[in-house]
C-alpha cells in the first residue's frame, strides 16, 4: 500500500524538508525514518548501503508508512532540526553544493555512521610477524626461481649453437 500523497506532503512541510538533508537537492522524496530526514534518491542509495540498522530508508511516495513511523519521523522536527542535532553529535560540516558523489558518500557515512569503517577500506588486520616473515620468504623464493629460469632461458639458445660446430667438425 503506497503512502497517501498527503503523508508525503505532510513530511515535506517540516522545516528544511524541501531540500535533501545531505546534498541539498530539491524536493527529496525519500526518507531516513529513524533519523527523521528527507533525502534525495541518490543519498537514499548511500543511506541504504549503510544498512537498515543505521538508516531505515523509505520512499515517501512508494512505501507505506506505519502511524508510529510517521510520528517518530515528525518528532525529529524536519531536516533543519535533525541536521542541527546531528551536527551537535559531531557530524562534519556538509560538503559544498555540487560536491562529487564520492565526497557525499564519505560525508553521509561520517554523519550517520561515524563508527563504521567505509566499504572496501576496512582497517588492515593486525600484522602477524610470523605470517609476514613467511610471505617475505615465499616472495624471495619465487624471485630466485624466476631469476634461475631467466638464466636458463638465456643459456638455452647457446646449446644448439655449441652443438653446431661439433656436427660440422664431424663432417
Ligand atoms: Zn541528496
Amino acid at each position: 500500500m503506497p503512502a497517501s500523497s498527503s503523508h508525503a506532503e505532510e513530511l515535506q512541510m517540516l522545516p528544511g524538508n524541501m531540500e535533501c538533508a545531505d546534498c541539498g537537492a530539491h524536493c527529496p522524496d525519500w526518507a531516513s525514518v529513524n533519523h527523521g530526514v528527507l533525502i534525495c534518491i541518490d543519498c537514499a542509495g548511500t543511506h541504504r548501503s549503510l544498512g537498515a540498522h543505521i538508516s531505515k530508508v523509505k520512499s515517501t511516495q512508494l512505501d507505506s508508512w506505519r502511524g508510529e513511523e510517521l510520528q517518530s519521523f515528525a518528532s525529529k522536527g524536519g531536516n533543519l532540526q535533525a541536521n542541527a542535532l546531528l551536527t551537535q553529535a559531531g557530524a562534519p560540516p556538509p560538503p559544498p553544493r555540487g560536491a562529487s558523489r564520492g565526497t557525499l558518500e564519505r560525508y553521509i557515512r561520517a554523519k550517520y555512521a561515524p563508527n563504521s569503517p567505509p566499504h572496501g577500506d576496512s582497517p588492515q588486520p593486525a600484522a602477524d610477524p610470523v605470517e609476514a616473515m613467511i610471505r617475505r620468504m615465499q616472495a624471495a623464493r619465487k624471485a630466485r626461481r624466476t631469476t634461475e629460469r631467466a638464466a636458463l632461458r638465456l643459456q638455452a639458445p647457446a646449446w644448439p649453437l655449441r652443438s653446431f660446430p661439433f656436427s660440422s667438425e664431424s663432417v
